[in-house]
């Protein structure tokens, strides 16, 4: 049965969107993220999509537990599943995960890389290693890579990866970017040098990509940009947003300038047409979205007053009275990714929190075309 509030999926718009980020990066192969439950979108759905219809070598997760919940409801899955960030190397049993599923840690600190390398059973286990470029969040430094060269030199570096921490800014010459580039090179040339082999490489998250930046190495990492909005302002990707987010009008009444309309005190400050969403915060719809533009029927609205947990009022003027009723369907926000980014931007937050934020209470509803 489909109930009248849920997010629905496209994933034949995920697949043209791989195929543009493709040609932005002709000879890369793409590393998907689909950390944060495929930023909002379904971990199983959007990864069984990306490597059965892709054919994506792999897949990029935050945690351990992301990797597992993969690994357990997906065994078909040929994608090798990199866990980013929460590797939980430090814990003797959650790490033999790595031993006997398809996932692998990305090492980003000097004791997660003494456990991998002393460990024999990790030598079947590739070396996938995090550089601290600039970000100073992750990765490993200069000086930590060149105490662990005599090692490193018998198991070689699988994969060198590091992340940008500005590339939704504008490139220049000299920037930031260019920076983290310029440290990335480096440390891959010391290792070079003191004869550890780097097999594959990989930096750019979605910002650079759109600019082309560092696009020629062996991977780039979309994340953002596969599920539609571009990260920088005026640029060149023209993806379109996968989800569309589906409700409907529960019921509408006209109220008078003065009227206080549900929790505190948010006065109606002229005769208007309100429209009742059922849709709140318990569904993901932050607070601070009041105030922000909602389209019913092509008429623009502005949500009024409080969000509540069920909840949501669109405020109209009351001269539309009659051409938006209870029941008619609402498109909170469409395949059009300006929806979402304007969302985020009346918001003062970004698309990620807004995807990410959507619960599981909304229903995912997924299509192929
Ligand atoms: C999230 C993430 C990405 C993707 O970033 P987007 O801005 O969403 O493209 C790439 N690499 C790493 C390590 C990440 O954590």
């Amino acid at each position: 049965m489909r109930h009248s509030s849920f997010l629905e999926i496209n994933l034949g718009i995920l697949g043209d969107n791989f195929q543009k980020i493709k040609k932005c990066a002709p000879n890369a192969q793409i590393l998907p993220m689909v950390k944060a439950d495929a930023y909002g979108h379904g971990l199983l759905s959007i990864s069984r999509f990306l490597s059965a219809e892709c054919g994506v070598k792999y897949l990029g997760c935050a945690r351990l537990s992301e990797a597992m919940r993969l690994s357990e409801a997906c065994p078909e899955l040929t994608a090798t599943t990199l866990v980013f960030s929460d590797t939980e190397m430090d814990n003797p049993t959650h790490r033999e995960a790595y031993l006997n599923f398809n996932i692998t840690p990305v090492i980003h600190q000097a004791s997660d890389l003494e456990v991998f390398l002393s460990d024999k059973n990790f030598r079947k286990v590739p070396l996938v290693l995090k550089f601290n470029s600039g970000m100073n969040r992750l990765g490993l430094t200069l000086e930590e890579l060149e105490k662990y060269v005599p090692r490193l030199k018998q198991v070689g570096v699988a994969h060198l990866t590091s992340h940008l921490a500005r590339s939704p800014e504008k490139l220049k010459e000299g920037d930031k970017s260019h920076k983290q580039l310029a440290e990335f090179n480096r440390a891959r040339q010391f290792l070079k040098d003191a004869g550890v082999e780097v097999r594959e490489t990989s930096l750019s998250n979605s910002g650079a990509i759109e600019q082309g930046f560092a696009t020629e190495m062996d991977f780039i990492r979309p994340g953002l940009m596969l599920y539609g909005p571009a990260s920088v302002e005026n640029g060149a990707w023209d993806g379109r947003m996968i989800s569309r987010f589906i409700t409907k009008v529960l019921k509408t009444f006209i109220v008078k300038q003065g009227t206080p309309v549900g929790y505190g005190v948010n006065v109606a400050p002229k005769d208007m047409l309100i429209a009742v969403l059922p849709i709140g915060y318990g569904d993901g719809i932050h607070l601070a979205s009041s105030g922000v533009k909602v389209k019913i029927n092509g008429i623009e609205g502005r949500l009024f007053g409080r969000v509540n947990m069920d909840m949501i009022f669109i405020g109209f003027d009351p001269s539309v009275e009659g051409k938006i009723k209870s029941g008619d369907r609402v498109e909170f926000w469409s395949h059009d990714t300006q929806d979402i980014i304007e969302m985020a931007r009346d918001m003062k937050t970004i698309p990620y929190e807004i995807m990410c934020g959507i619960s599981g209470r909304i229903p995912r509803v997924y299509k192929v075309s």
